[in-house]
């Protein structure tokens, strides 16, 4: 597997689901790996990543984005509340708006920055305590807030418990999106990202199948 490999997946999910592939963005997730395969994969030209770690994208992407030219980097993972203004001046988009206070602290931010980087809002679909996410029993009132506060909210994002079928997480994203009147949906990792296009998917976050297993350099 790799980059090409990925895409031809992408692109024939896409067709199969009678989408077309450039309604997919490919979010290569770099966390962990190695700069040399993060270089190779920027050689190929693919210039969209997703980091999970502030301080680790803050180690490594100026140093890419001098390097390569313009990049766009996504927050995948939690957002701690000190961390916001740093994320804000690093990522492009954060797919991890997960509670009210959160939403207010980048709402402050991003009126003194005069800008904002794009926004979803994590579900936690499948309730899981130690997860990260918004019940979806909460979904409207964080959905509401960041309307009230005019954030820049494209879509809706899921992590699907490990080991369970992913599909009925990922048609209970679609849905919600569609009640919330949000485009996007940024869903679907190395082993499920067909089934996620298939269910819907704007965004997939693709890491081992790309740049291959973390942690073995
Ligand atoms: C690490 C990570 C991914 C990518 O996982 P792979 O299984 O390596 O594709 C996707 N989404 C999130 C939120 C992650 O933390």
């Amino acid at each position: 597997m790799g980059l090409v490999d990925i895409e031809a997946g992408i692109k024939a999910a896409a067709e199969a689901s009678g989408r077309g592939a450039q309604n997919v963005h490919l979010i290569a997730v770099s966390k962990v790996q190695p700069a040399n395969r993060v270089d190779s994969v920027l050689e190929s030209g693919h210039r969209v990543f997703g980091e999970n770690r502030v301080q680790e994208a803050q180690g490594k992407w100026p140093g890419f984005r001098e390097k390569y030219g313009a990049v766009e980097v996504h927050l995948i993972g939690p957002l701690q509340s000190n961390k916001v203004r740093a994320a804000m001046e690093l990522f492009d988009v954060i797919h991890t708006v997960d509670r009210i206070k959160l939403a207010r602290t980048i709402a402050r931010i991003a009126g003194e920055m005069g800008e904002c980087p794009d926004l979803f809002v994590q579900v936690n679909t499948g309730e899981e305590p130690q997860k990260a996410g918004v019940m979806p029993s909460a979904l409207a009132e964080v959905m509401a807030e960041c309307r009230a506060l005019s954030l820049p909210v494209i879509g809706l994002m899921c992590i699907p418990p490990a080991g369970e079928d992913p599909v009925p997480h990922f048609k209970m994203l679609a849905e919600m999106a569609k009640t919330h009147g949000v485009d996007g949906l940024s869903m679907g990792m190395s082993g499920d990202y067909e089934t996620a296009i298939a269910c819907g998917a704007t965004h997939v976050r693709v890491g081992s199948a790309i740049f291959g297993e973390r942690g073995l350099g």
